[in-house]
C-alpha cells in the first residue's frame, strides 16, 4: 500500500469535520491508526505454512557434487558421498537415528562389493513409517567418463538431505519420516533383475525379516526430479492408490502441470524391492531428460556426460519438495 491511497480515504469520508482543525487532527491519527493495525493485522493472523526449501536443495546438489562429483561404487568419490550425507545429520546421529546399513553385494559382475544404505529417522507421533528414498551413488559404468550424476542421484540426495533439515524444525505429528540414500541402484554392467537395485533389495528383505516392513505405510522415491523441464512420469508399477493421491497432492500445490503428462507400463527403480513385498509404492521420476537422441530416446542427457548443474533448477526442487510434503500430510490424515 502506498502513502497516498492510505491517506486519502480518510479525508473524503468525514468532509463534515474539516472545521474543527484539533477534531480533525484527532480523527486522522485516530484512523491512521485503525488503517495501520487493518493493514498489518493479516500479516500477523496469516498462519505461516513451512515449506521446503528448493533453492537450498540446489544449493546443497552444488556442494554435493564438488564434494563427490564421481560416485561410483568401490571409488573414493562413494567414500567422500557417504562422508557427505553423514556431515549433514549429526544431530540424528547423536540421537541414534542415523542408521549404517552396511553389506556386501556377492557375485555382481565386477564381484563382491560393499555396499552401505544410509538411514536418517524423524520419529513421529503415529505407529506406521513413511520412507523417502533416493540412490546417492553415480553409473558405474560411466566411472571414466566425466559423469557427474546432476539430476540422476546427485539432486534427489541433496533433496532428501533439505527435507532432513525440513523434519529437524518441523518433526513429523503423524506418521515416523524415515529418509533412506540407498546404494547400488544402478546396474555395474547391464540393467537386468539380478544387476541393479542391490541397495533397496538387500533393505527390502532385512526389514521383511525384523519386522519393518510391515509398519511402512508408504514409500516414496525420488529419482530424476530435478530436470528443468519437470513433469513427474505416472509409473504403472507405483501403487494405484499413491499415484491417485499424487494427482491430489499436485492440485492442492497448484502443481498439477508438472505431472503425469506422460505414462510408463513399468519403471525399473527402487521402489520394485518394496513393491514385491506388498509396500504401498510411489515413484516421482521423470525419465525425460534432455532433446532425445537415437543411444538415448529417454533423452540426452541422462546417463551422459550432460547430466550436469545447469540442466536441472531450484525451481523443479521447489515443486518436487511442495509434492512430497503434501503427500506425507494425505498420507497421514488418510
Ligand atoms: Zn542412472
Amino acid at each position: 500500500m502506498t502513502e497516498a491511497s492510505f491517506l486519502l480515504p480518510v479525508k473524503n469520508c468525514h468532509p463534515e469535520r474539516s472545521a474543527k482543525r484539533q477534531s480533525k487532527d484527532l480523527h486522522w491519527l485516530v484512523s491512521l491508526l485503525v488503517l495501520c493495525l487493518t493493514a498489518t493485522a493479516p500479516a500477523q493472523k496469516a498462519p505461516t505454512t513451512p515449506k521446503f526449501n528448493g533453492q537450498a536443495a540446489y544449493a546443497l546438489t552444488q556442494q554435493y557434487l564438488a564434494a563427490a562429483p564421481k560416485r561410483y561404487v568401490n571409488s573414493p568419490g562413494h567414500t567422500a558421498a557417504e562422508a557427505f550425507i553423514k556431515s549433514r545429520f549429526a544431530l540424528e546421529a547423536a540421537k541414534g537415528d542415523l542408521i549404517v546399513d552396511s553389506f556386501t553385494a556377492n557375485n555382481t559382475p565386477i564381484g563382491a562389493v560393499p555396499m552401505r544404505n544410509i538411514i536418517v529417522r524423524y520419529p513421529g507421533k503415529k505407529d506406521g513409517i513413511i520412507v523417502l528414498a533416493s540412490h546417492y551413488e553415480t553409473n558405474y559404468p560411466l566411472k571414466d567418463i566425466n559423469f557427474v550424476g546432476a539430476n540422476d542421484g546427485g539432486a534427489t540426495t541433496a533433496f532428501l538431505i533439505e527435507m532432513g533439515n525440513y523434519l529437524r524444525t518441523h518433526p513429523p505429528q503423524g506418521y515416523s519420516v524415515w529418509l533412506l540414500f540407498d546404494d547400488g541402484e544402478e546396474a555395474l554392467k547391464e540393467w537386468s533383475n539380478s544387476d541393479s537395485l542391490y541397495g533397496t533389495r538387500h533393505l527390502a528383505a532385512k526389514w521383511s525379516q525384523d519386522g519393518t516392513l510391515a509398519k511402512i505405510k508408504a514409500f516414496l522415491l525420488a529419482d530424476m526430479i530435478a530436470d528443468k523441464d519437470l513433469n513427474i512420469d505416472h509409473d504403472e508399477n507405483s501403487t494405484p492408490w499413491l499415484r491417485d493421491l499424487l494427482s491430489t497432492a499436485a492440485k492442492n500445490t497448484g502443481h498439477s502441470a508438472s505431472i503425469y503428462a506422460k505414462s510408463y507400463p513399468g519403471l525399473q527403480d527402487d521402489h520394485l524391492p518394496f513393491a514385491q513385498r506388498g509396500v504401498p509404492v510411489l515413484d516421482l521420476i521423470d525419465i525425460d531428460y534432455g532433446p532425445p537422441t537415437q543411444e538415448h530416446p529417454e533423452g540426452g542427457y541422462h546417463h551422459t556426460e550432460l547430466d550436469t548443474l545447469d540442466k536441472i533448477s531450484p525451481r523443479s526442487l521447489q515443486t518436487a519438495g511442495d509434492l512430497f510434503l503434501e503427500l506425507i500430510r494425505l498420507i497421514n490424515v488418510r
